[in-house]
């Protein structure tokens, strides 16, 4: 017996109830005052949609309702009259669930790739040892050089100008990075600058050119600096290598400081710093150049000029829209 419960169309109020499908093909209802015994022929079953209750309609009106969706299909099973229509609805049921299980796993994946995998990059980076991190950098530097960089044309002097600025701005911070300018002709990279794990700051030698301002360039070095103290040239291999780099470096294992190094020019180069990575290095070169007491307008000079000139298609492939990040329209 099917429980369940009566109306009996005339009346709002319901009464328990008890339905059977006999064998006989006959519909069975009792526990109510008045029972019932009618042919299966003459009542209308509901199909079966979720979990909502099932109805079956007598013809004068009255019906009978159930939560109990298994027993009626059961029910319906041994009588053959579920039918190729009953099986339908079980397949929607089954394609439904399969497709939500399905976009949930989409979702997951694609949460976990946008926020989760970021995340544990940032939360592995700050376990990277020190070693490790030095050795990326500095393979990376090298990988660079071989397919990017070439060996720098200023005056020897001008570098040791440039590499002192650099000194004086990061010796403060005592931040425990290694900081340390390399300065390099950028081959097709144009005016642009980098920065490697461990606080090696690449910036060619078209970049130094561009600028106008000795504290153009520290802008510039600021910016990097903000990307180093933030790891975000490690978070960036961390996570592009995905959850297997992620369990390596959590693990310090110095075998994979290679493997990830090889990437490094891709990821500097191609992959790009999200937009948040650059909002916070913009943000730390605004903070430093207001703690200094030096025009944050250098900071803007600077990056518009990047964006302006011929070589702004290789700047900007490395660099999210300026507009996000420098009012050119004040500093012109
Ligand atoms: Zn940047």
């Amino acid at each position: 017996m099917i429980a369940g419960r009566f109306f009996d169309g005339r009346t709002s109020a319901a009464q328990p109830a008890w339905l059977a499908l006999g064998a006989d093909r006959m519909v069975r209802l009792e526990g109510i005052a008045e029972p019932r015994y009618v042919p299966l022929a003459s009542v209308r079953i509901s199909d079966r949609i979720a979990d909502i209750p099932r109805r079956v309609e007598f013809d004068d009106g009255a019906t009978f309702e159930t939560a109990d969706n298994d027993a009626v299909d059961a029910a319906l099973d041994a009588l053959g009259a579920g039918g190729f229509g009953r099986r339908i609805v079980h397949w929607e049921r089954r394609w439904a669930i399969a497709a939500a299980a399905l976009a949930g796993v989409a979702i997951a994946s694609w949460l976990f790739v946008q926020h989760g995998l970021p995340r544990l990059a940032a939360a592995a980076a700050q376990k990277v040892p020190p070693s490790l991190d030095a050795a990326i950098g500095s393979e990376g530097l090298v990988i660079m050089d071989r397919t990017l960089l070439a060996p720098s044309k200023l005056p020897a002097a001008r570098q040791d100008e440039l590499r002192s600025r650099l000194a004086a701005m990061s010796a403060p911070l005592a931040d425990g990075h290694a900081y340390r300018l390399e300065l390099r002709r950028g081959r097709g990279l144009g005016p642009n600058a980098f920065a490697l794990p461990s606080g090696i700051i690449v910036l060619t030698d078209e970049l130094v050119e561009l600028a106008q301002h000795e504290d153009e360039i520290a802008a510039v070095l600021a910016h990097e600096i903000g990307h180093v103290r933030h790891r975000h040239a490690l978070r960036m291999l961390l996570q592009d290598a995905g959850v297997a780099a992620l369990a390596f470096a959590v693990l310090g294992d110095i075998g994979t400081a290679s493997s990830l190094a090889v990437a490094l020019p891709v990821v500097l180069v191609q992959a790009k710093h999200s937009r948040d990575m650059e909002r916070e290095a913009d943000a730390f070169a605004r903070q430093w150049l207001r703690e200094q007491g030096l025009a944050g307008s250098h900071f803007d000079a600077m990056m518009c000029r990047l964006a302006a000139g011929d070589d702004a298609v290789a700047y900007l492939s490395t660099h999210p829209p300026l507009a996000e990040r420098a009012d050119c329209a004040r500093v012109r």
